[in-house]
């Protein structure tokens, strides 16, 4: 008989939250299944559902107060209800949830815990989810076994208990005694990530996030073909994708450089699973469970030894101790002498800088226990040698790639972004890898932002670098799973095929979005009045809609006051609020006619004009001086913005109105667009108040609109709950006031959709150009603001994505691009595509530039 060939493994790791539903189960699945049809024996290493470790993290502390019970029953139920989604037996996890609950019942006893507990307490939360897991395998038909990892792999000696238990480390030799083990488990083997076991045969933990290195360990053992973490993002980045969307996947790395990228903040990967796989040159994949058919990146050997930069990191919650010391010149022994300080302290330095009078060293909390109270025993303890400073939180920014000092010349460019900024520390590892500098915590998404853009903007020409996170995400089906809601736009498919087929471009506007943003609005309990800033989109149909769900107007122009009573000829004037800038004079007599609201935002009209306004009241839009927003051009307030009469002007203000026997009934102030910081209009309204004090009159208070709505996937819009919260408190603290918003993109920009069609392609160089019939002059957003619409085929909706390309108009203009390196599925000539969230300040601000006519626009129900 033949002997039979050594089995060939594959390690599949998956993490909290690619464990944590039927859906992700469903993707395990298929993946072990592709994997032994492949020839391979899948390894499944998993982590415990998302949460349930943080969860047993705590459990020990409050079983020590008796408060245990809670938490303890929440992770019970949250497993019952896995089973209960996975369709498999609750059974299965009975015995282990009930020892668990006697180890809480028995420190709760005691009244004492140690690491060794601790260690035991969070092995289940592993326990379980494989437990679970590896019936649902088995449910599926595949040949599916399950193993004790305690009885896979074994942990060094550590003289230190609390690194022994909690951060254990495991030898990553060939280990053939594994194989022979797992081989008789099943096809297919499911094994617990974090944990281990001692020589006493205790159980130990590799670290928080350690199921990686369990995941590299397995791999290394075995001798595995490869190991692929399958996580929720596509890999790693370029720059942290939840926070800059633009940030590129990155196709390959070399191990030292993904180490790099790891141990200089990204979360993708734990640093630790890097040198088990290191060793045998096991190829580690690392993959979006949601999405298998995602490239991923490919973490390998070193292809070649070109200078270059890969990623920018960015660690948080950083904190810097600053040394002086005239002392320390041509001293000998003075760094000894400091740092043995911090060893007592059990403090681990991560960057330092020397200069003759001060050492600066940075410290990461995360592994640290690093407090307020920590810092002024440190510095007691270190008084003797030196005055001590602490400065944070701080951030670490790391640029990361190979052979940085060689390419310092080129990043002079970038390094004009550091100009604005106060730069703490600055640190080249001696490794060559990374060049690291401290700023301020919250100058870090800025300086990335412009370290980025500055890197990285010529990289869609290096293959090296995959697709944006944004393209990644752009695609209709998948956009609406990453903000949790379908588009109204997906079920309509085969309406606005039809609609842009009889007429393209086209605006389409759906009625029941915009009666559901106005429903949410009014919903607000904190607010009184709600008036729709109708530039956005002075549709007749729409503002219909919106009269009819109670809101006011916000106009800026007499011709808005009259569109709004030719579309509403009932409306009560007091629901129309007129807020020109910068208009001439016949314009307020023509606002006062109207009967509308009349603000003002200069002092010019009291000043030349007093005769429009003796006798009347007014609101007067102040300028909070501060502005916020998504871009330059929309912020709306300060010394820059013409917008508004700053605090200074106060004074006068309440001369010229009692001269001219003017009434000053409300205030009005907005910052800009976009805003996704829930309490900005409660912080507006308090700004307001001080305003408002010296006017007895005042009894509305008009904070402004610019709510962003969700328009980047992984962006959210605001929070209104949060929002009216804020609001509320504000009313509870001075509930004489009313308080009025007047929120503009909020209500139309989801519901409407621009259709072009496919007018030609080009291949340039290595650029791909879609050309559409829509051009700048219909939606101008995206040429003026930078703005992001997501852009997707509605004849190819879910297909998979199979080039990038530039969508661009037919205007002559170069910036007629509607967007950028978007993926999109094979796209031919005739195509449906669709620009979504296009319903606010498209065609309002369209153009007939180029003697084009812009897009006309449809409501539907
Ligand atoms: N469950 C462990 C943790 O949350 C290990 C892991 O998920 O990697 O730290
Ligand atoms: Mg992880």
């Amino acid at each position: 008989m033949q002997p039979s060939p050594p089995p060939r493994w594959v390690v599949l790791k998956y993490g909290g939250t690619s464990v944590a539903s039927r859906a992700r189960w469903e993707k395990i699945a298929e993946r072990v299944a592709a994997c032994i049809e492949e020839g391979l024996r899948p390894v499944v290493v998993c982590s415990a559902v998302s949460g349930i470790s943080d969860r047993l993290d705590a459990l020990p502390a409050a079983a020590l107060k008796g408060e245990a019970e809670a938490p303890l029953a929440a992770i019970l139920e949250r497993h019952r209800r896995h089973a209960a989604d996975l369709g498999v037996d609750p059974g299965l996890v009975a015995d282990d949830l009930d020892r668990l609950s006697r180890l809480v019942k028995g420190i709760e006893l005691v009244g004492e815990t140690s690491p060794r507990v601790h260690a035991r307490v969070m092995a289940f939360g592993e326990i379980l989810s494989t437990r679970l897991g590896a019936a649902f395998l088995r449910g599926r038909g595949l040949d599916a076994g399950w193993v004790d990892t305690r009885e896979c792999l074994d942990a060094l000696p550590d003289p230190d208990p609390r690194r022994a238990f909690l951060q254990a480390h495991c030898g990553h030799g060939l280990d053939p005694a594994l194989g022979e083990r797992l081989d008789g488990v099943g096809r297919a083997v499911v094994a617990q990530g974090f944990i281990a076991r001692d020589a006493d045969g205790q159980t130990v933990l590799l670290g928080r996030g350690g199921s990686d290195t369990a995941a590299a360990l397995f791999a290394a053992r075995l001798g595995a073909e490869r190991c692929e973490i399958w996580t929720d993002v596509p890999g790693m980045f370029t720059a942290d994708p939840r926070r800059l969307p633009d940030a590129r996947l990155l196709r390959r790395l070399d191990y030292d450089e993904a180490q790099e990228i790891a141990s200089t903040g990204a979360k993708v990967l734990h640093p630790r699973c890097i040198p088990p796989v290191r060793a045998h040159r096991i190829p580690l994949w690392i993959r979006w469970t949601e999405r298998p058919e995602v490239e991923g990146t490919v973490v390998g050997s070193r292809v070649d030894d070109a200078p270059r930069v890969r990623a920018i990191s960015t660690r948080t919650g950083q904190y810097l101790v600053s040394m002086d010391t005239p002392g320390m010149w041509q001293q000998v022994g003075f760094l000894a002498d400091v740092f043995a300080v911090f060893k007592r302290y059990g403090l681990s330095i991560d960057l330092v800088s020397t200069s003759e009078m001060n050492v600066t060293v940075s410290i990461d909390p995360a592994g640290n226990a690093f407090d307020a109270e920590r810092f002024a025993a440190l510095s007691d303890a270190l008084a003797p040698h030196c005055q001590t400073k602490l400065i944070g939180p701080c951030a670490v920014v790391s640029l990361v790639g190979r052979h940085i000092r060689a390419i310092l010349h080129r990043l002079g460019p970038a390094l004009t972004a550091f100009e604005e900024h106060r730069v703490h520390l600055l640190s080249q590892a001696a490794s060559d890898l990374n060049l690291s500098v401290v700023v301020d915590e919250d100058q870090a998404p800025r300086l990335v932002r412009n370290l980025h853009w500055l890197l990285f903007q010529e990289a869609a020409r290096d293959p090296a670098f995959g697709p944006s996170w944004l393209a990644l995400s752009d695609v209709g089906e998948q956009t609406a799973e990453v903000e949790g809601i379908t588009p109204w736009w997906h079920a309509e498919r085969e309406r606005l095929i039809a609609l842009a087929a009889e007429l393209s471009p086209r605006y389409v506007y759906h009625g029941p979005s915009v009666d559901a943003a106005a429903a949410r609005l009014t919903a607000l309990s904190s607010v009184d009045r709600v008036f729709y800033a109708m530039k956005a989109n002075p549709e007749p149909r729409l503002l219909q809609r919106i009269e009819r769900a109670g809101l006011g107007f916000e106009c800026v122009s007499p011709a808005e006051i009259d569109r709004v009573k030719a579309a509403c000829p009932d409306i009560a004037p007091d629901r129309i609020l007129f807020t020109p800038n910068f208009a001439p004079r016949e314009e307020y007599v023509a606002g006062f006619e109207a009967g509308a609201w009349v603000t003002l935002d200069n002092l010019h009209p009291l000043e030349h004009w007093p005769d429009v306004f003796r006798g009347r009241d007014v609101m007067v839009r102040i300028d909070p001086g501060k502005g916020r927003g998504h871009h330059d051009h929309v912020k709306t307030a300060g010394a820059r913005s013409k917008f508004g009469v700053s605090f200074d002007q106060i004074d006068r203000l309440k001369a010229l109105a009692a001269q001219h026997d003017v009434t000053v009934v409300g205030l009005h102030a907005h910052s800009g667009s976009g805003i996704r910081t829930a309490a900005q209009w409660a912080e507006v309204a308090e700004r307001l108040v001080e305003a408002a004090q010296r006017f007895p009159t005042v009894r509305h208070l008009d904070v402004g609109g610019g709510l962003a709505v969700a328009e980047k996937p992984g962006r959210a819009g605001v929070d209104l709950d949060a929002v009216d919260a804020t609001l509320a408190a504000f009313k509870a603290k001075h509930p004489r006031y009313a308080l009025w918003i007047e929120p503009g993109r909020y209500l139309v920009a989801e519901a409407g959709v621009l259709l072009a069609r496919v007018t030609q392609l080009k291949k340039k160089g290595p650029v791909r150009y879609v050309g559409v019939d829509a051009g700048m002059n219909s939606l101008i957003r995206p040429a003026l603001y930078g703005a992001y619409h997501a852009i997707v085929n509605l004849d190819r909706l879910g297909d998979a994505p199979t080039m990038v390309a530039n969508v661009v108009g037919p205007i002559c203009e170069s910036g007629d691009t509607l967007g950028y390196n978007r993926d999109l599925p094979e796209t031919r000539e005739g195509d449906t595509l669709l620009v979504a969230t296009a319903g606010a300040y498209g065609r309002s601000m369209a153009s007939h530039y180029n003697l084009r006519q812009p897009a006309l626009e449809t409501v539907i129900d």
